[in-house]
């Protein structure tokens, strides 16, 4: 490593994710150098050059997104709700202050709105300075964006969009009310009708299997319409993550995108959703889906 800022995470030029999270495992990077790194308000921001998956962003020592396979979360987590709803124009987007969801959803013309609320604004300030792939997405005119606190935010909105997305980092910290069962009322309250949500409240198959099945039980009490998506990503514990879609309207079937690009617009916007992507990802291994079947 090359400068002199430390972090505690990084011994011998290799971070390790080590939390009580995923117990008895741990994901490592190799780091050319550190980039950045602050205690903001509410969290610990490091930003690092690995060797092999570019710049790294990590809060509270778990990574958050990885230039080499964010895109796989980015796409994953707004196309899903975006293609099951039949023209969404307003979209909420809780979190993702890297700005790569923006950058996704605004990939859709139908797109009148896009609102972004994080509560922390170094997360922004710094994905705009060494994310650029990512913040790219505060660019477009129809963003806007909010500091504050995403339960907050929904408080007072009543009605008002198609399609809200939370973008949030892990239960552990200033998101933990986000992964509860008021924060997914206050969503069902925000949305239109027909409103679709996706939220990475949904964690991993091998890890938190009955965690997901919680969040399940508890989304089902406020919408009539969930289920359980998944993509594969090899820097989020164990290489993959899920996703609650939850639609207020109970005969939407969220597993089948409503809305599709062709296969030459999809290789234009995309490198991981494609049509049979949205379907495939709602297809769970037999564990999981037992586990998932009674919640
Ligand atoms: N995809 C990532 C993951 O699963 O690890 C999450 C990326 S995004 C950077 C997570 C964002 O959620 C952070 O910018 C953080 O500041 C924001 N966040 C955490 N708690 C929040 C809250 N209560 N309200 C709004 N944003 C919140």
């Amino acid at each position: 490593m090359s400068n002199e800022i430390t972090h505690p995470t990084i011994k011998d030029g290799w971070f390790r994710e080590i939390s009580d999270m995923w117990p008895g495992q741990a994901m490592t990077l190799k780091v050319n150098r550190i980039i950045h790194h602050e205690k903001s308000k509410y969290q610990d921001v490091l930003i690092f050059e690995s060797s092999n998956h570019g710049t790294c962003l990590v809060l509270d020592n778990v990574i958050q997104c990885t230039e080499r396979d964010e895109f796989s979360y980015q796409e994953m987590i707004t196309h899903l709700a975006m293609n099951a709803h039949p023209n969404p124009k307003k979209v909420l987007v809780i979190g993702g202050g890297d700005g790569g969801v923006l950058r996704e959803v605004v990939k859709h013309e139908c797109v009148e709105e896009a609102i972004l609320c994080d509560i922390d604004e170094a997360v922004i300030r710094l994905s705009k300075k060494y994310l650029p792939g990512m913040s790219v997405g505060f660019d477009h005119p129809a963003v806007k964006t909010h500091i504050g606190d995403g339960f907050k935010f929904l408080a007072d909105k009543k009605n008002q969009f198609d399609v809200i997305i939370t973008d949030s980092s892990d239960p552990e910290g200033p998101a933990e009310s986000l992964f509860q069962k008021p924060y997914f009322e206050l969503l069902h309250g925000a949305l239109r009708e027909g409103g679709v949500i996706t939220t990475q409240g949904s964690e991993n198959q091998w890890l938190h299997l009955s965690l997901i099945a919680q969040l399940k039980k508890d989304c089902k009490q406020v919408f009539p319409t969930v289920e359980y998506a998944y993509t594969t990503i090899p820097t989020y514990p164990s290489g993959q993550i899920g996703f609650m879609v939850c639609s207020k309207d109970a005969n939407r079937d969220v597993t089948k995108p409503l809305r599709s690009w062709s296969t030459e617009e999809e290789e234009k916007l995309c490198k991981y959703y494609c049509k049979e992507v949205h379907e495939a990802a709602f297809v769970l291994p037999v564990f999981a889906r037992q586990a998932l079947r009674t919640s």
